[in-house]
């Protein structure tokens, strides 16, 4: 993004796993065997690199936008739910 303007914008982007745990019902933990889950993605883990597997949890932009900037990067956002307060 290259840009003249003096009016800046910063976009502090945070995308991270949306899994809740408290979103499981007991029904779920009954059905599901969650600690063969864990075990399995802690194998899946193994070896894998420590900060690869760091974006794929939590990742962070911070993007410093101009006018224009901002509104194209506003319009390229996918549709979705307000902010949590
Ligand atoms: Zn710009």
């Amino acid at each position: 993004m290259t840009c003249a303007e003096d009016v800046r914008y910063v976009a502090d982007v945070t995308v991270f796993a949306a899994y809740d745990v408290m979103e499981l019902t007991s029904e779920d933990l009954s059905k599901r065997d969650i600690r063969a889950e864990i075990e399995r993605t802690l194998e899946a883990l193994k070896g894998r690199d420590e900060k690869e597997l760091e974006e794929e949890i939590i990742a962070r932009r911070r993007l410093d936008l101009c006018p224009s900037c901002r509104r194209k990067f506003l319009t390229s956002m996918p549709e979705g739910g307000p902010a949590p307060a």
